[in-house]
């Protein structure tokens, strides 16, 4: 039997006749990167292998809108849990290989032909610096773990505390797990000021969150895991045609609270909506607020909450000059961004804002920023005890105050880095191109009579439309659609016939499919962008209308591109018809 010291050579190598353990440790040694230089470099060189390997996936020129060559869903699910660990180490370079498998047949993100959602390709610099924060694991808990590392974290709540509007010295910032993170913060904020002993003695009282019918579903999750429950939302009716909060119905709502002495956590504008683009009028949100304050001798104020999380970044738009317009934006489009812009300038009325970078920030998961007016009242007022195990050696030390306990520093570079790397004319640029992209598109499809965009008034990152068959005016049928009850049998067969022909072209995209020689694009559809508008209370749930979705987010996207979409959405309805 050796010792443990004769296992190692005077040079500090292990020896090839150590023990079997040592032998292992002597293995793993090359699959951990080196702590001090070593030319060359067994890391770098790995990732460099890895990314060639993975790009390896990327299709040939003018190939599918998915990585790799097989677009099927290769899992078993019936037996895809029947594995344990193995029991003999393998080699990090075989896993490497087995990790890239996985991404065979996943959406390409960056492909001109993906326009299903607010899903952006990452910039470089963002998936480069979120990289780095794998490798040497900065934690933002606090100063000693990231040391110069969580400056990200500080300088993202001076550059968005500037670009919304406030004194960036008091702004503060979390980078979290998503647009559903900051919403869960946000409650957290607003059931902490309202409710003051909520922290000790846990939520007991009914305190409502408001928020329009149009807000995102993760309301649900958020007070849900919050502890308030989800009958505590209250719901504002929007206006059928732009989708914004209804102030009077608001107003209704407030009053009522108010007289009963029912406390109010929150109101949340949503400022920007997934799929109309809806911006609540946070201006006059914040005047009723103050008109029907809670009783403050049990309560604190209620919280304004804007989700901006999809379209914050068109704020960048304040620092334009829309008279010089230097980045020489089309006439048609100028108006739309100014519109944008100016629709998004009240977010300064807001206590809390949540911007998400993997959305219109062109970053990776997970780069949420839940961002806070005042961060002394933030910071103070869900202040815990510290750790007997940390001690503070910077002022920043968000494990007194955040969800998480360790705070991987992936989203935060990533944020930062987009932000560094854009700038304001950069991210002014890219989605001023988007609404030229959109408008193009707009052009395409007014061109083509049996196809009608269905959200003329949006100037956000979707177009929405519906195609009918040839001979019928789609503008025409469409507006009986919307507003006749007489035409409801026709709005539901026209919904299905937009469903048939949005799963058509999922099914194309999947199957590689080709329409004049070239591969199809992966689109998506909404079964309820909005209601009809005799169905105003959504009581009937046929009453709505189904809508054809294209977000042309990405880089890559041409003219030529945008045309293909509406020949191969005609292809499509053609083949669901003929089937019928
Ligand atoms: C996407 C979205 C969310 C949820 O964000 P995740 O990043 O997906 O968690 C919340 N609100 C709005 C308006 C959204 O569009």
């Amino acid at each position: 039997m050796k010792t443990y010291e004769s296992n190692w050579n005077s040079d500090n190598k292990i020896k090839d006749d150590a023990n079997s353990w040592a032998k292992y440790r002597k293995e793993m040694l090359s699959a951990f990167p080196a702590y001090q230089k070593e030319t060359p470099d067994p890391l770098a060189a790995a990732i460099d292998k890895a990314v060639k390997a993975i790009d390896q996936l990327r299709p040939e020129a003018e190939g599918p809108a998915y990585l790799g060559t097989n677009p099927k869903l290769t899992i078993d699910f019936d037996h895809v849990k029947h594995i344990s660990m193995p029991t003999k180490m393998s080699s990090a370079e075989k896993v490497i290989d087995e990790t890239v498998e996985l991404f065979e047949g996943l959406p390409n993100w960056g492909h001109p032909l993906t326009m299903c959602n607010v899903i952006p390709q990452a910039n470089t610099a963002s998936i480069v610096a979120a990289v780095l924060s794998e490798i040497y694991s900065p934690n933002i808990l606090e100063g000693e773990y990231s040391w110069n590392v969580h400056r990200a974290e500080l300088e993202s709540a001076g550059m968005l505390g500037n670009l919304f509007g406030w004194n960036p010295d008091t702004t503060g910032c979390l980078y979290t797990y998503g647009g559903s993170g900051c919403w869960t913060y946000h409650v957290k904020y607003a059931l902490s000021r309202v409710l003051h002993d909520s922290r000790t003695k846990g939520v007991r009282t009914d305190a409502k969150v408001i928020c329009s019918q149009q807000a995102h579903y993760t309301m649900l999750n958020s007070t849900d895991w919050m502890g308030l429950g989800t009958d505590n939302i209250i719901k504002v009716r929007t206006d059928v045609n732009t989708n914004a909060m209804d102030l009077q119905h608001l107003e209704e709502i407030l009053k009522d609270c108010h007289e009963q002495n029912i406390p109010v956590a929150s109101v949340v504008c949503t400022m920007g909506t997934t799929d109309a683009n809806a911006f609540d009028p946070i201006a006059q949100v914040r005047e009723l607020m103050d008109k029907y304050p809670n009783d403050s001798t049990q309560y604190g104020k209620a919280l304004l909450y804007a989700d901006a999380v999809v379209c914050w970044a068109w704020l960048v738009f304040r620092e334009y000059d829309f008279e010089k317009n230097l980045l020489e934006f089309s006439p048609d489009v100028l108006p739309l961004i100014k519109a944008n812009c100016e629709a998004l300038e009240g977010v300064k009325f807001a206590d809390a804002i949540g911007v998400d970078f993997h959305k219109a920030g062109w970053s990776p998961y997970a780069s949420s920023c839940f961002v806070y007016q005042n961060s002394d009242e933030f910071e103070n007022l869900l202040k815990r005890p510290g750790s007997a195990y940390l001690q503070p050696r910077s002022p920043y030390n968000p494990l007194d105050y955040t969800l998480e306990v360790s705070r991987a520093a992936t989203g935060s570079l990533a944020g930062w880095a987009t932000m560094k790397f854009f700038g304001y004319e950069g991210f002014q640029a890219i989605l001023g191109g988007i609404l030229e992209n959109q408008n193009f598109l707009r052009s395409v499809i007014a061109s083509h009579t049996e196809i009608v965009c269905v959200n003329p008034e949006d100037h956000g990152l979707v177009t929405l439309f519906r195609a009918y068959p040839d001979g019928v005016i789609a503008e025409e049928e469409y507006r009986k659609e919307l507003t006749d009850p007489a035409y409801k049998e026709q709005l539901v067969k026209n919904n299905i016939l937009t469903k048939a022909i949005g799963d058509k072209l999922y099914h194309w995209f999947r199957n590689g499919k080709k329409v004049n020689g070239r591969c199809t694009p992966y689109l998506s559809f909404s079964t309820g962008f909005r209601v009809a508008e005799y169905n105003r209370d959504a009581s009937d749930p046929e009453a709505c209308i189904f809508a054809l979705k294209a977000f042309p987010m990405n880089v890559h996207i041409t003219p030529d591109i945008m045309r293909h979409v509406i020949d191969c959405v005609l292809a499509a309805r053609d083949e669901v018809i003929s089937e019928q």
